[in-house]
């Protein structure tokens, strides 16, 4: 059977070799090529079907420029892109096929899901928080899963975003406005992930939450967007696509 060859950016990070250990046992899978910083994409990419990337922000620039020249789909795990940056990562999906999700796992695109139809489910008269706690090396807050849980909640609640969003609360800062989402990123131990979605109305108090035990979730969700991103037409797709969320209503 023939292999798909992955090109892994990030390779000596924890996700790196998280993905490196997730794809020893795949037979349909293989690494054909590692890259960390200071390391070039080129020559490595081209003997590749499909670039999993999981470093740093600043890597997206020359990620996208790379795999443009050379036509190939990318898999993007890392979170804390400026506007800039995801703005360079949508039009680079308007020539290949970019799945682009900030988190992997089958267990939060649930979540997602999940939170979508509380938020519609108990309408207005219920406050919104998100929590989120990761361990103590991880570089950018809130979690790009916090984000977007708060996107999700915004939406559904046909709420502005950028002016609704608070992050975290300290002195007199007088009553809750009914619009606020707010989110609080926590930090500490070696904590792989967990995020909190809270629902507080009047009387009651409705809590989705979800925790990561191990990397592996994250590894096998991105091996999953690897194989499914291959031969899919340009596009920005997220996680839920490829698990045929998007369409469950
Ligand atoms: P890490 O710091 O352990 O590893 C990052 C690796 O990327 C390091 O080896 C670093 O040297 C390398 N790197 C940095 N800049 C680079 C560049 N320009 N080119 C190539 N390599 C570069 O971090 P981690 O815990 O492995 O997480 C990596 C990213 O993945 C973070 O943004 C994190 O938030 C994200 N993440 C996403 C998911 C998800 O499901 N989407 C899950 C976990 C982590």
């Amino acid at each position: 059977m023939k292999r798909t060859k992955i090109l892994l950016v990030g390779a000596k990070g924890r996700m790196g070799q998280a993905i490196s250990a997730a794809t020893s046992t795949e037979t349909d899978l293989v690494i054909s090529a590692l890259c960390d910083r200071g390391e070039p994409l080129e020559p490595a990419i081209r003997g590749c079907d499909v670039v999993i990337d999981f470093s740093q922000p600043d890597a997206v620039n020359e990620l996208c420029r790379v795999c443009l020249q050379n036509g190939k789909p990318i898999v993007i795990g890392t979170t804390g892109h400026s506007t800039q940056q995801k703005e360079e990562i949508k039009k680079a999906a308007t020539i290949v096929p970019i799945v682009f999700a900030p988190n992997f796992s089958v267990g939060v695109n649930a979540l997602f899901w999940l939170t979508r139809k509380a938020a519609e489910l108990l309408g207005p008269d219920f406050d919104l928080e998100v929590v989120e706690m990761h361990h103590r090396f991880k570089k950018d807050a809130p979690s790009g899963t916090a984000k977007k849980l708060a996107e999700i909640l915004s939406e559904a609640r046909k709420l502005d975003r950028e002016k609704n969003v608070r992050h975290g609360r300290e002195g007199n800062i007088g009553e809750r406005p009914a619009t606020e989402i707010g989110i609080h990123a926590l930090r500490g131990g070696d904590m792989v992930g967990e995020h909190f979605v809270i629902f507080a109305g009047p009387g009651e108090r409705l809590e989705l939450a979800h925790k990561a035990s191990s990397r592996a979730t994250f590894a096998l969700g991105a091996l999953r967007a690897a194989r499914w991103v291959v031969g899919k037409p340009a596009g920005l797709y997220t996680m839920e696509d490829v698990l045929g969320l998007s369409a469950a209503s």
